[in-house]
């Protein structure tokens, strides 16, 4: 495989971050620059860091999300603070943004932070981007989000797929935690990726990859796997919104997560509905499956982020 710089055009660049930050994707243009996706709140200025130094004294002109989960938009008040970015969102965001309503937005339910932004466009699926003087088709992807947009450069066969399609899976399928639908949503997305010619993937996490036949394998089959039980969906958001927690923190001490667990209204309802456990022993299981998955460690009293 080539490396991964020289899979995309000299004037697109992904900023590879973890898993607490979305990737970045960075448009030079001749003559404006955009970005998709700002990352999470707490990585806010090494986000402008790396921006600064690529952009090299030039501003950056526009920003957009491919869906507003925390760690795709919270840097966008630092950015546009900074720059004071063009930004648009995907269309069905619009009234909460404005309202900042956050009942609406997931930030309050996954016990995560954003501090508000506001917008100037939305995009629409369907809607052509330019960015770095190619054709960008904007298309819906719901599933593990409603709202989600995915990009796609036909000319270039370049997908920039979000949490809808990773290397290996996808993110959680939210919408079915608190008794909306999402499976069916995320098959119909895979579809659709299946149909477009695609060259190389940009991923909201992990490295960019070429083999999106073999990717779309493993999502398909696991979307069979949690859709065929939800009770797994559920478990699997437990485990992932402690991670995301203990990425955060990278310490916290074991006697306070049942009590964190707890603080989130997504939590609450995929328990409800699903899980239907004490959040002291969800909490313990939780606990041991990340220990199992070597993604985090024990020391005294504390569970700390590891892997
Ligand atoms: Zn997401």
């Amino acid at each position: 495989m080539p490396r991964p710089s020289a899979l995309f055009p000299d004037a697109v660049q992904v900023f590879e971050r973890g898993w607490l930050s979305s990737n970045n994707i960075l448009f030079h243009g001749k003559d404006d620059t955009a970005l998709i996706d700002s990352g999470y709140v707490t990585h806010a200025p090494q986000t402008l860091a790396l921006l600064r130094h690529s952009l090299a004294g030039r501003p950056l002109d526009r920003l957009f999300n491919t869906h507003l989960h925390s760690d795709h938009c919270g840097g966008n008040a630092l950015l546009q603070a900074e720059y004071g970015c063009h930004t648009a969102i995907p269309v069905t965001e619009a009234d909460k943004v404005r309202n900042w309503d956050v009942d609406a937005l997931s930030f309050q339910a996954t016990g995560q932070q954003c501090p508000r932004f506001g917008f100037d466009a939305t995009v629409s699926p369907g809607d052509t981007l330019i960015l770095a003087d190619m054709a960008w088709q904007a298309l819906g992807a719901p599933g593990h989000d409603p709202h989600s947009l995915i990009f796609y450069c036909a000319e270039e066969g370049i997908l920039i797929s979000a949490d809808a399609l990773w290397e290996n899976g996808f993110g959680v399928i939210f919408p079915e935690l608190d008794g909306g639908s999402g499976f069916l949503e995320a098959r119909a997305t895979l579809d659709l990726i299946a149909s477009l010619d695609v060259r190389v993937v940009i991923p909201g996490h992990g490295r960019p990859f070429t083999d999106a036949a073999g990717a779309l394998q493993r999502a398909w089959s696991r979307l069979d796997y949690l859709a065929s039980d939800p009770v797994r969906n559920a478990q699997n958001a437990v485990k992932v919104l402690l991670k995301f927690l203990l990425l955060e923190r990278q310490r916290i001490a074991l006697a306070d997560i049942p009590a964190l667990l707890r603080g989130m209204p997504i939590f609450e309802e995929a328990n409800r509905r699903f899980l239907r456990q004490e959040a002291d022993a969800l909490a313990e299981w939780a606990v041991s499956q990340l220990l199992r998955a070597v993604a985090a460690r024990v020391e005294g009293e504390y569970l700390l982020n590891d892997g």
